[in-house]
């Protein structure tokens, strides 16, 4: 008689994750275009995980709610049931969902980062042959953005014009010899050595596992310096008291190696977030993992998608301790909702870091080699095909099809 065994949750063990061959994993379906994207992600990632594996693990998908389809069933846009779950679980996928107007959350994807304590958002960007891109040569792009999640500007701390608090604020700042204008609003930006160090010491980790060349910490410390230049010397501080085997200064190899780092060493570097910009555009090959502050991560993110062709295909997750969730890195496009029309890409290449993340990678490289082949074949959906010359229009579903096709 053939025994069934009962799917089982992500647990931690000693800081190491254990993932059972059926693992339980919850799922988000996002609003607008998310029921579209996510038929066509969990195609995609099942029958990826089937071949890989002989059919000896699978993903048991546990829907959870949040965004307008919670809010239509349960009247709360982020049900406690949903957090629970997720907390439980460990590690959830998401798609995008409606920013609710008018008071209550601020912002579903804000909350979901402070509630699990998801300090790290994490945006792999790496070009895909066929896709147009506006500089000469996107294939040198092959980076890992490590953005801080929870603090500076984004920390919420913001006090609006003529407020009781703004005035408290500029009389403080008076008194320790600061001059604000008094028709001024005023913006918090905390930055601390916890929040840096722990941002940091992901990055270098991510680094040292995946035989990176190096990692560089993103910052305008230049001009903000107990906050951006902290950040940047905390993460200094971090690589030489718990990486100092497995790192080395850039100055250090410039100075004793002749600019070639030894073997196996991660180089640390840094550079000024203005500048980083241009090198990104100018040298792109001589950055690997970066690692920055919130407002510039979220900039440069988008930077870097738009140069190897847009957010369609950029996938993102958001990483705590002990919880992960990823997610399309696009909005729930709602004017294409139903339509069966935008790019799953996003999406399913957050699944492929999810597949990464429970250590299920040969399903991962059957799904990005896949993916390759499909977009090179110019059989694409409508925001890259109306970029290429003599490419095929396909569906949503469809463009999981052709995934599908190219992984037998
Ligand atoms: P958006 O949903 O990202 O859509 C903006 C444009 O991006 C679309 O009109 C479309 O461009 C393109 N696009 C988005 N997703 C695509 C896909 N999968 N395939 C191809 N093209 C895609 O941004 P928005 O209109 O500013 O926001 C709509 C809602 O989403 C808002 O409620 C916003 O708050 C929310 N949002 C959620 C998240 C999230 O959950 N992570 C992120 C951002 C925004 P074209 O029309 O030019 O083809």
């Amino acid at each position: 008689m053939k025994t069934t065994t009962q799917a089982q949750k992500v647990t931690y063990k000693d800081g190491k994750i254990s993932v059972p061959n059926k693992v339980l994993i919850p799922f988000i379906v996002g609003d607008g275009t998310g029921p579209d994207i996510w038929r066509a992600t969990k195609k995609v990632l099942d029958t990826a995980i089937k071949i890989a594996f002989n059919g000896e693990r699978e993903i048991s998908w546990v829907e959870v709610l949040a965004g307008q389809k919670a809010f239509d069933s349960t009247k709360s846009w982020l049900p406690e049931e949903t957090i629970a779950k997720v907390k439980d679980m460990k590690v959830a996928i998401k798609g995008p969902l409606t920013t609710p107007t008018g008071g209550g959350i601020r912002s579903l994807n804000v909350a979901l980062r402070q509630i699990f304590d998801l300090y790290a958002c994490v945006r792999p960007v790496r070009y895909f042959e066929g896709v147009s891109s506006p500089v000469k040569k996107p294939e040198l792009v092959d980076l890992i953005i490590f953005r801080e999640n929870i603090e500076d500007v984004y920390s919420g701390i913001e006090f609006k014009k003529d407020t009781k608090e703004v005035k408290l604020l500029i009389e403080f700042l008076k008194s320790v010899g600061h001059t604000v204008r008094a028709d001024s609003g005023i913006g918090i930006k905390p930055i601390s050595e916890f929040g840096s160090k722990r941002l940091v010491r992901k990055a270098i980790q991510h680094a040292i596992q995946n035989k990176k060349p190096s990692v560089t910490l993103v910052h305008k410390g230049n001009i903000q310096k107990f906050t951006e230049g902290a950040f940047c010397e905390w993460g200094y501080e971090l690589a030489k008291d718990e990486f100092s085997n497995e790192t080395i200064l850039e100055k250090e190899v410039y100075e004793k190696y002749n600019d070639t780092a030894p073997q196996g060493k991660v180089i640390i570097k840094d550079r000024i977030a203005d500048n980083m910009f241009q090198q990104l555009l100018i040298r792109p090959d001589e950055y690997s993992v970066i690692a920055t502050t919130n407002l510039n991560g979220d900039y440069l993110s988008d930077a870097c998608a738009a140069q190897v062709g847009g957010l369609g295909i950029a996938p993102g997750a958001n990483i705590g301790d002990e919880v992960a969730v990823f997610e399309a890195t696009h909005g729930t496009a709602p004017k294409y909702a139903n339509q069966d029309k935008v790019n799953p890409g996003s999406m399913i290449l957050s699944g492929v870091m999810m597949l990464e993340y429970i250590g299920w990678n040969k399903a991962g490289e059957l799904i990005v080699s896949a993916f390759a082949k499909t977009i090179k074949q110019k059989r694409v959906t409508y925001d890259l095909e109306r970029q290429m010359s003599g490419a095929t229009l396909l569906k949503t579903s469809q463009f999981a099809d052709a995934i599908i096709e190219n992984m037998m």
